[in-house]
């Protein structure tokens, strides 16, 4: 059993549409993939749709952006929660209108340096899609600014850039503590992903910890070898579940499908704990 338990369409900032998403997952070989967009659920019907057609099981999920209060960027996975729950759904919901605003006065003020408009950067999101800085990084690359994403997200796009703003996200435990409400089960996303920005210390695990988290993503080319050691003893010590993930962007990233794997007893896990949703199976 190959099971991938995070990977973004374009309903966030991936490349391919959810129904594309399932195919790439067919063609990787996956049997089973979870599409966890960034504050959104809107490509989970496309996803199940598509499920039957390309063989391969969806996991409903999400990426759930939080910020400590130290203003540590976190992201919560959310696999298997009912989308209608009222609390998260308030949530992600202020996160992805908060994130609307942030980008337009990211965008003015790269305006002042760069060849860059507003314009620019909606050509690249799908309608209703959850904006962020990938976004702004392919209007940059249109521009001719930076070669790829990841170059922009080197210098200009980082979150120590002076054009860096930050959105409205909840504290990482309110967000377990919804995820749990809404049925869902709440895994730690690249918890010790340094490069990116941050990463958060002892009493945010113990937060997470004590609101329930269920989990920890550890295999994730984002977190270093020492880090995976801390994580795998952390998981030990609270029977967290662990799981080894792609976060697949399409083109966006150059994160293959399946590069990391989940193990089948804790997809099984998974399945017992969430109550929101099922699985959908082809
Ligand atoms: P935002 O949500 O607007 O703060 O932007 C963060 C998103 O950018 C994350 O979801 C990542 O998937 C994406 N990202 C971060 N670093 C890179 C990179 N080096 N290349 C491409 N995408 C990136
Ligand atoms: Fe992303
Ligand atoms: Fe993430
Ligand atoms: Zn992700």
């Amino acid at each position: 059993m190959r099971i991938d338990l995070h990977a973004h369409s374009n309903v966030s900032d991936g490349t391919e549409t959810p129904a594309d998403v399932m195919a790439s997952a067919s063609r990787a070989g996956l049997d089973v993939v979870a599409l966890t967009d960034h504050d959104s659920t809107a490509g989970w019907a496309e996803a199940a749709a598509a499920a039957a057609t390309c063989g391969v099981a969806l996991v409903p999920g999400m990426e759930v952006s939080c910020r400590t209060e130290e203003g540590i960027s976190v992201h919560l996975l959310s696999y298997l929660h009912d989308p209608t729950h009222p609390g998260l759904l308030e949530e992600i919901t202020k996160a992805k209108d908060s994130r609307l605003t942030r980008a337009e006065r990211m965008v003015t003020i790269l305006a002042e340096d760069y060849p860059l408009t507003w314009d620019d950067v909606i050509h690249h999101v799908a309608p209703g899609a959850t904006l962020g800085r990938p976004h702004i990084a392919d209007a940059l690359v249109a521009a001719g600014v930076v070669e790829d994403r990841s170059e922009a997200f080197a210098s200009i796009l980082t979150s120590r850039s002076r054009y860096f703003i930050p959105h409205y996200a909840p504290d990482p435990a309110t967000a377990v503590e919804l995820v749990r409400a809404a049925g869902g089960v709440p895994v730690f996303a690249h918890p010790v992903a340094s490069a990116r920005g941050r990463i958060v210390g002892e009493r945010t695990y113990r937060e997470m910890i004590d609101a329930g988290l269920a989990g920890l993503e550890i295999d994730h080319r984002d977190n270093p070898e020492e880090g995976r050691d801390f994580l795998r003893k952390l998981a030990a010590r609270h029977g967290l579940l662990i799981t080894g993930s792609s976060d697949y962007h399409g083109t966006g990233k150059p994160n293959l499908l399946g590069e990391n794997l989940t193990a089948p007893a804790m997809l099984e896990r998974i399945e017992e704990l969430g109550t929101g949703t099922a699985v959908v199976r082809p």
